[in-house]
């Protein structure tokens, strides 16, 4: 098989419980499944399919899930320890089911607002200096436990933001990429940035995250529904053989779950092609 097309799957991506959502996924013939640590459920029942030849993926968690603000380079007391917790969680969870790479997510623990010239804005530099040593720490004790992905984000909030910043991770800690094209889009809402920054670190890919974005609706829409050129960025950009792709588009509805997905695959499987 030339690539593999999984399914993000967990309580934001689709309607339903993890479960519900592996069984519909499974008749549609999806073999890959990216699970977000804290939305694993039944460890066993992902274990069995594991042992008939379904493949997995796992995500760390990440600040922008309200019930466990973690954010991986937290400095701060309690976040700290706790996003150090998920950290270690994710990898024995990925390690119990075989899971082929994890991905995290480099996230502040949070953005307080105001300048650089001000409290806050100094509050916010020393944390994010700080939060960065942080996670360059994290990554050099865990990486020789499994393949870590650090995925790449949409804006200054975050660190990897850039093909500078993606290329300064690379040479620190010698991490490869998941490669979201809705978090590179919405840099500057410009596709060619989108090519150039995939162009530069191309080598190090191994899971693209795929969805569409349309500011004036949201991010996580269906391919085709938002602004982003997929069609010019698979024309100019190469994809290597085994590769990857996580569908992360979020229904509409329960009732079009099926339909706002297998187009998204459809249409994707046209265009890597
Ligand atoms: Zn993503």
């Amino acid at each position: 098989m030339k690539y593999t097309i999984g399914l993000k799957i967990g309580s934001k991506y689709g309607f339903g419980e993890i479960k519900e959502l592996i069984e519909m996924g499974l008749k549609w013939n999806v073999n890959f499944f990216e699970i977000t640590a804290n939305d694993i459920g039944d460890l066993d029942y992902l274990i069995k399919l594991q042992q008939k030849g379904i493949r997995f993926g796992i995500h760390i968690p990440h600040s922008y899930t309200p019930d466990n603000p973690v954010a991986l380079c937290a400095t701060i007391s309690p976040y700290k320890k706790k996003s150090l917790e998920w950290f270690k969680k994710s990898i024995e969870i990925a390690k119990k089911i075989k899971a082929e790479y994890i991905i995290f997510h480099p996230d502040l623990y949070k953005v307080p607002k105001g300048s650089s010239r001000f409290p806050e804005g100094i509050k916010f530099a020393n944390n994010r200096k700080e939060g960065f040593r942080q996670l360059i720490k994290t990554i050099r004790t865990y990486r020789d436990n499994i393949p870590l992905l650090a995925e790449i984000m949409p804006g200054p909030d975050y660190y990897n933001y850039n093909l500078k910043e993606s290329l300064k991770l690379k040479r620190i800690t010698g991490v490869n990429f998941c490669f979201d094209i809705d978090h590179a889009f919405e840099v500057n809402q410009d596709i060619n940035t989108v090519i150039n920054w995939y162009k530069g670190i191309e080598k190090y890919v191994e899971v693209f995250h795929i969805c569409d974005f349309d500011p004036e609706i949201r991010g996580h829409l269906p391919i085709g529904d938002g602004k982003i050129d997929f069609e010019k960025f698979f024309n100019q950009c190469q994809t290597r053989k085994g590769q990857i792709f996580i569908l992360e588009a979020l229904s509409y509805s329960k009732e079009t779950v099926k339909k706002d997905l297998l187009s998204s695959q459809e249409k994707l499987e046209r265009m890597i092609k």
